[in-house]
């Protein structure tokens, strides 16, 4: 790796500000109903612990505040946090400007109740950053998830002013999703699914990798319209195929895309759903899943799988009706030999409402994250630790 990561610098007697992603479901109470990403941190913590770091503060973002939403505040996960580490977490209410208290573990406020953590002006975030980096003399990044953000102060702006390196998780996850696109067991195949067609991004990097790029959703919907097929009232995401025209243009071979489909004629849990060929939607019906024809066409190539990656869901999944070809695209994948990646975000929330749990293969932190690694590009918070590491060196 061309940057640091936490067994390359000492911690030991250090002041360690750690940025994770505690950016957890909660609910209308504000409990956490899922406290994974929380759990994902405690490696990192437990190594510094273990070898001598002074003090860990920790800071995170949660959700999107307008306001300083009671609650976005991070007493919740400060308190999760204490009772998985079975120590004190002291959570203060902002990020150390004026002092931190003397516990060994310190939780900073929701980083995003500053309107400089985002602010437009770069200025305005190194300002901010500084003084957050005050308090500390090194930076631990551990928020994959929130990789592919550059503006913002606690993402990049911090590593201007304390000398940084990855985190275990952050750490684990590039190396698995970099191994499985440069180094993968073959054949190896992508799933690429989903409401919009921008992920021929990615289409374009792994079609140059995998054996097979199957697709599925808008995209593929998208990707049959422009090859002149009539959608009648399908989702189109027109405006992705003009800004991807040079991708559509150089679509390879391995390319596949759905025969058929599962049409409705209304965008809802209670439409008529009708299955037919994708060469015959007519006005006023809608294709929502991919048909039982593709299904088995996919399902073949999956079978003998040895590398997986999938982002997006094959259909509408929220509706029951439309959920098939997800649900069993999801059953086919777990019951191949494959190593699987799956890109977080909608396809992750489809293995859990679908029944399956950890047991279907590496599922990232973060969907925006890991669908730029897909795309063959290096995520803005890896450029600023390379920087870092020059700076710091
Ligand atoms: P994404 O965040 O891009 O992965 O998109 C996930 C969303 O795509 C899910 O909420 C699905 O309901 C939606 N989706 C998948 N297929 C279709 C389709 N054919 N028409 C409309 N929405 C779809």
């Amino acid at each position: 790796m061309k940057v640091n990561t936490l067994k390359d610098v000492n911690v030991k007697g250090k002041k360690v500000l750690v940025r994770t992603d505690y950016n957890v479901p909660m609910d209308s109470d504000g409990n956490i109903t899922d406290d994974k990403r929380i759990k994902d941190s405690l490696p990192t913590l437990k190594y510094l612990l273990e070898n001598g770091a002074e003090k860990i503060l920790i800071l995170t973002h949660i959700g999107r505040p307008k306001e300083n939403e009671e609650i976005l505040k991070t007493d919740k996960p400060a308190e999760t946090l204490s009772k998985l580490l079975d120590r004190e977490v002291k959570k203060v209410d902002g990020w150390g400007e004026d002092g931190l208290p003397e516990s060994k573990i310190v939780m900073l406020e929701n980083v995003r109740f500053s309107s400089f953590e985002k602010s437009k002006d770069v200025t305005e975030r190194d300002e901010f950053a500084e003084k957050i980096c005050k308090n500390a003399d090194l930076f631990v990044m551990e928020a994959f998830s929130n990789m592919h953000r550059e503006k913002e102060a606690s993402m990049t702006s911090t590593l201007k002013f304390l000398p940084g390196c990855l985190g275990i998780a952050s750490e684990n996850e590039i190396k698995t999703i970099e191994n499985a696109l440069e180094n993968p067991q073959r054949p190896f195949v992508s799933i690429i699914g989903g409401a919009k067609a921008d992920k021929l991004a990615s289409v374009e990097n792994i079609m140059k990798k995998a054996d097979n790029v199957l697709l599925a959703g808008v995209l593929a919907f998208s990707v049959l319209y422009n090859k002149g097929n009539y959608m009648g009232g399908t989702k189109i995401d027109y405006d992705n195929l003009t800004n991807y025209s040079h991708v559509l243009e150089n679509l390879g071979e391995n390319v596949v895309l759905p025969v058929d489909a599962v049409i409705a004629d209304e965008f809802s849990e209670n439409a008529t759903a009708s299955i037919t060929n994708i060469d015959k939607i007519e006005d006023g019906w809608m294709a929502l899943d991919i048909g039982p024809k593709t299904l088995e066409k996919y399902k073949e190539i999956i079978k003998d799988a040895k590398t997986i990656i999938w982002n997006g869901p094959i259909g509408v999944f929220e509706f029951d009706k439309f959920s098939f070809g997800t649900k069993e695209i999801i059953k086919a994948i777990a019951e191949s030999s494959a190593k699987t990646i799956i890109g977080g975000g909608d396809s992750a929330a489809a293995v859990k409402k679908l029944g399956y749990g950890d047991n279907i293969g590496f599922v990232s932190s973060g969907g925006g994250a890991s669908l730029k690694m897909f795309e063959g590009k290096t995520l803005p918070v890896i450029e600023a630790l390379e920087k870092n590491k020059n700076i710091f060196s």
